[in-house]
């Protein structure tokens, strides 16, 4: 399958990995939107939220644990940060694959664009 995350997860193609289990994987976006900018990504490959059921939801919860996890080890649970899912073509969906943006380091402004 041609899926750019399906790639960095099987190590096809590079990415600075900051967190690694047998369900997800962590990584710097290459784009940085803030000076805290990690995607946290099932490595199953799930093209969306429409795609989440009662067979894979129990990997979003997962994606939570390790998002605080991550917050918690990066010191802005302080300060306050933001995770985003952005879902299809007016959610701002740019890869098919599901994705949550861990955002965090400076005062996030609202509403989103
Ligand atoms: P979205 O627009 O919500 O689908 O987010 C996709 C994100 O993936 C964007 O923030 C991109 O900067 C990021 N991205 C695309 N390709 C890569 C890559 N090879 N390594 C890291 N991040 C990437
Ligand atoms: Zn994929």
């Amino acid at each position: 399958m041609d899926c750019i995350f399906c790639k960095i997860a099987a190590k096809q193609i590079p990415s600075e990995i900051v967190f690694e289990d047998d369900k997800v994987i962590a990584f710097h976006d290459i784009s940085p939107a803030a000076p805290v900018h990690i995607l946290i990504v099932p490595k199953q490959h799930i093209e969306s939220t429409l795609e989440i059921n009662s067979s894979n939801s129990s990997v979003i919860s997962h994606i939570y644990e390790t998002a605080v996890q991550l917050v918690n080890s990066l010191g802005i649970g302080g300060d306050g940060f933001r995770i985003v899912n952005n879902c299809g073509k007016n959610g701002g969906q740019t890869v098919d694959h599901i994705h949550f943006h861990l955002l965090g380091g400076r005062n996030l402004t609202w509403p989103p664009g």
